[in-house]
């Protein structure tokens, strides 16, 4: 890696004025991802970077003329450059020293991973009564479960989002458990689910929303039962459908 260029430093916070020259020269070791964060290891860090709303980061050609919206060029050794492009500017870059930075910090485990389970689940509830719908969509308790794919999961798993967490036994836990992870990996298989201006990282958009059973259906039959109306709701001011008939 050789040069970095910052058209634009303006992001959701401003890009340190010290990163060309953290990133000067240095050897991508490994590239990995932790929540929504992007991380980029060096020999004496880690840039990590959050998509925000809009953001992308692609690889182009290094005769490839920056556009609109193209803050951030990159130029690798290999002739390319990895370019950060992001309309609203909801994104971010850090430089972190130290990989357990702040931002990672008490991050519950990844959905896919090992350390999720029904039991997990089931031992972090016991003192939580808040509804499990705001329980799962916490990042401190797993990551990654956006709110669409919180309806859907906890629809496949007969749970209604307004039940107490904390009243929700150990099998049902299991059972949710699974349904997310359904969902979740159902939504990768598929690009996700597009929602205005995003599109994926071959930039196409999503096919999930075709698939979707409660969410975006308040006041429709449900896909199930057939005759109970969807009911939708307002939980932390984002919108909840379920199936009273289905849920309990
Ligand atoms: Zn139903």
């Amino acid at each position: 890696m050789t040069q970095v260029t910052i058209r634009d430093r303006r992001l959701r916070w401003p890009i340190p004025d010290y990163l060309e020259q953290r990133l000067q020269g240095g050897e991508v070791l490994a590239t990995r991802r932790r929540a929504k964060y992007l991380l980029i290891d060096f020999q004496e860090g880690s840039l990590l970077v959050h998509l925000g709303m809009s953001g992308s980061l692609r690889l182009v050609s290094e005769n490839d003329q920056p556009r609109k919206h193209d803050h951030v060029d990159i130029a690798l050794d290999s002739g390319h450059l990895l370019r950060y492009h992001d309309p609203r500017r909801f994104g971010s870059m850090h430089w972190l020293d130290d990989p357990s930075h702040v931002l990672l910090d008490h991050l519950g485990p990844e959905p896919l991973s090992t350390d999720f389970s029904g039991d997990y689940l089931y031992r972090t509830s016991r003192r939580r009564a808040a509804p499990v719908k705001h329980f799962i969509m916490d990042a401190k308790v797993v990551v990654g479960v956006g709110n669409i794919y919180a309806n859907e999961a906890l629809f496949m798993a007969g749970i209604r989002p307004d039940r107490a967490a904390n009243k929700i036994s150990k099998a049902r836990y299991g059972l949710l458990t699974e349904t997310i992870q359904r969902v979740l990996t159902t939504a990768i298989e598929v690009g996700g689910t597009t929602l205005r201006d995003f599109v994926g990282g071959d930039g196409k958009a999503g096919y999930f929303a075709q698939s979707l059973q409660v969410y975006g259906r308040g006041g429709e039959s449900c896909k199930r039962c057939k005759h109970q109306q969807l009911r939708e709701i307002r939980q932390s001011n984002r919108s909840t459908v379920f199936c009273p008939n289905c849920q309990r």
